[in-house]
């Protein structure tokens, strides 16, 4: 959450860069022309209505799935589908596994590993992808639970631990590979409602320390407290986008207040 985001200079390359993305499943178009930046430090905010592709946009950016058409750039290396002389050529499959590296996702979900310790949740990818020794990897764990609230649950398995926590370590694992941007896919919606505060707290703490954030919420009252931009999606495109001052309280589109007027 930097003030001077939106005024980087151009020069300093944009946290993510999504292109022209379609996305079809069968005859079914779900993301239809996604343009995006986001330069490094900035938060954005997703919102729209259920169906309207906003899950598909963080997979294709994660690239857990594959755009139809179109380019994502991450820390400005290129990957995607692009039309070259009429034709269809893929870009920098490659670089897939890399740009990977320098996501962190956060899933509805939690999708923790049930059968190891919060210590290990956010231990594992540091190890597994060689950038950290056991040690330090386990030193760097016990720093990011701390900075969740959970320095005194490190042992402690999953199934013990209330959705709150889980999603905290979730959120811990995600910081443990130092990744340039994070992706939450409805962090809270899968939580009692007495829970959802100490979630959103934690983000509000990365959007605050400049962390890039990308976030798909219902949280309109969240949103407008943390985002930089909120962008606002219905059937795979962007309706429309800007400060929450704007999109929030003065939307400019009939669908953008139908949808507040639903949701607020
Ligand atoms: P949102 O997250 O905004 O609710 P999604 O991105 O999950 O929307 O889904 C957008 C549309 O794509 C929905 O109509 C959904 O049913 C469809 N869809 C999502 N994933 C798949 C899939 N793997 N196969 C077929 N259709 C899908
Ligand atoms: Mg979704």
């Amino acid at each position: 959450m930097t003030p001077t985001a939106t005024t980087a200079p151009p020069t300093v390359p944009a946290a993510l860069e999504v292109h022209d993305v379609h996305k079809w499943y069968g005859t079914h178009r779900v993301l239809d022309g996604i343009d995006l930046t986001v330069r490094p430090g900035e938060v954005t905010v997703v919102i729209g209505p259920s169906g309207s592709g906003k899950s598909t946009l963080l997979r294709v950016i994660n690239h857990l799935e594959k755009p139809d058409i179109g380019q994502v750039s991450v820390g400005g290396e290129l990957i995607g589908v692009r039309r070259v002389g009429g034709r269809l050529k893929e870009l920098g499959e490659r670089a897939v596994l890399a740009q990977r590296g320098r996501i962190g996702f956060v899933f509805q979900n939690f999708n923790l590993f049930p059968h190891l310790t919060a210590l290990d949740n956010v231990a594992a990818a540091p190890v597994a992808t060689g950038r950290l020794g056991r040690p330090e990897a386990r030193e760097l764990a016990r720093e990011l639970l701390t900075r969740v609230g959970l320095g005194d649950r490190t042992g402690a398995y999953p199934r013990t631990l209330s959705g709150g926590q889980q999603q905290r370590v979730a959120i811990a694992r995600a910081l443990a590979l130092r990744p340039g941007i994070i992706l939450f896919d409805e962090p809270t919606s899968a939580l009692d409602p007495e829970l959802v505060g100490e979630v959103l707290s934690v983000i509000k703490d990365l959007a605050t320390s400049g962390t890039t954030l990308v976030i798909v919420t219902h949280e309109i009252g969240f949103a407008r407290e943390i985002a930089d931009r909120i962008v606002f999606i219905d059937g795979g495109r962007i309706v429309e986008q800007g400060p929450p001052a704007e999109v929030l309280d003065n939307p400019r589109h009939e669908r953008t207040r139908d949808f507040l007027a639903r949701v607020l």
